[in-house]
């Protein structure tokens, strides 16, 4: 098997990296949101200035026909910048910048939801919606097997490992320290990180941020994530039940508020989202995950810290139902609600337009 990560390999690559970079040859890596929904893309090309914005960077194109986006006789797809961080792989005035896909007749491509998203947060702009997402992920060998596990059992049952410290407790913090770094020099807004209850995985979170950005940084978080795991050898995975049995799954909570709800008194505001909320369960489920409700029937099952699919439930620090109130928040009768239904592959653009839909703009 050929291994990204031999020893020396990186050494190596520290004569090329020494190389000095002209000053007008800016690398910037190109990302986006492939035809499946939930795989990132990005290729590079070299700009003569550093660039400041969006619009300073050309509107490029790629081959649709290679990333289930477009038929090979019609393949050029267009990419447009949207939001630009620093690059931490590259470092320097290197940049990464998130794209929106259009196709080749300048109509969004099927799965280019920050545009929808966008309109959405527009419209809703003077409610200020903030939105924080808990990331959890799970980590493999290149075989498929979760990283650390046992080649041919399992580790000991759930209980041990979640905020777990100890060699026998987790498996894999070097990529979630070089992840955290790397999102703060980058400028995502990265708001902390633990280890989860399955052994091999793990959470970080991205917020609180308003509007369309929850899904900006939470794409660019989730590239940096797979970029790093690359450099070590190991795979990223967002299955949101990767191990069947009694293994937790892994999912995407999302933090949710609006100015009212953050004011005092607001606890009563969350109650009327909660209400509507109540109405819209199976809209709301299929916005939650890539595959329309598919992907998360396998999580929300009712255990492992889950609400059934079919269900909707709300609670004060309830975490076996789909909103919960934190309890700090009804302490207060102020705050944030959380809705913990969203599955770690979910395209944060789906979940923060149907939450916006629903409570604000009353669609
Ligand atoms: P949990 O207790 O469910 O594990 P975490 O601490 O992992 O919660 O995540 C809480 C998230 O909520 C963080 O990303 C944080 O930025 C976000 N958050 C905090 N306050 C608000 C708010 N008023 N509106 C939206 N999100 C918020
Ligand atoms: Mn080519
Ligand atoms: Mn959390
Ligand atoms: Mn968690
Ligand atoms: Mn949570």
């Amino acid at each position: 098997m050929t291994h990204a990560t031999i020893p020396g390999d990186k050494q190596l690559m520290e004569k090329y990296m020494g190389l000095q970079q002209p000053n007008d040859g800016i690398m910037c890596e190109y990302i986006w949101i492939d035809g499946t929904g939930e795989g990132i893309r990005s290729k590079c090309r070299t700009l003569n200035e550093e660039p400041q914005k969006p619009t300073d960077f050309p509107i490029w194109n790629f081959d649709g026909s290679s990333t289930y986006q477009a038929e090979g006789s019609n393949s050029d797809m267009y990419l447009y910048p949207c939001a630009i961080f620093k690059d931490p792989f590259r470092g320097g005035k290197n940049k990464l910048v998130l794209c929106e896909v259009f196709k080749y007749n300048k109509t969004p491509a099927e799965t280019n939801r920050r545009k929808p998203c966008n309109e959405v947060m527009e419209r809703a702009k003077a409610s200020i919606p903030w939105f924080g997402i808990e990331q959890e992920y799970s980590l493999l060998d290149y075989d498929g097997h979760p990283l650390g596990w046992p080649k041919n059992g399992f580790p000991g049952p759930q209980g041990p490992y979640h905020c777990g410290v100890g060699a026998n407790r987790v498996y894999g913090r070097d990529v979630q320290e070089a992840h955290y770094r790397a999102c703060l020099y980058a400028g995502v807004k990265i708001a902390g990180c633990n280890a989860e209850t399955m052994p091999a995985q793990w959470e970080f979170q991205v917020g609180p941020c308003e509007g369309i950005t929850m899904g900006d940084h939470l794409w660019i978080a989730r590239y940096i994530l797979h970029r790093v795991a690359e450099d070590f050898g190991i795979v990223v995975t967002l299955d949101p039940k990767p191990m069947e049995g009694d293994w937790n799954g892994a999912g995407a909570h999302c933090n949710y508020s609006t100015e009212a709800m953050r004011k005092d008194g607001g606890v009563k505001e969350i109650e009327k989202a909660i209400e509507k909320l109540s109405k819209h369960h199976v809209r709301h489920i299929k916005a939650y995950d890539p595959n329309k409700g598919k992907d998360n029937e396998r999580r929300l099952t009712g255990h492992h810290e889950t609400s059934s699919i079919h269900d909707f439930s709300a609670g004060v620090a309830n975490r076996g139902s789909s909103i919960r109130i934190p309890r700090q928040v009804a302490e207060d009768g102020k705050g944030y609600l959380e809705d913990r239904r969203p599955s770690s592959n979910c395209d944060p653009y789906s979940v923060t337009e149907v939450l916006v839909r629903t409570t604000v703009l009353d669609e």
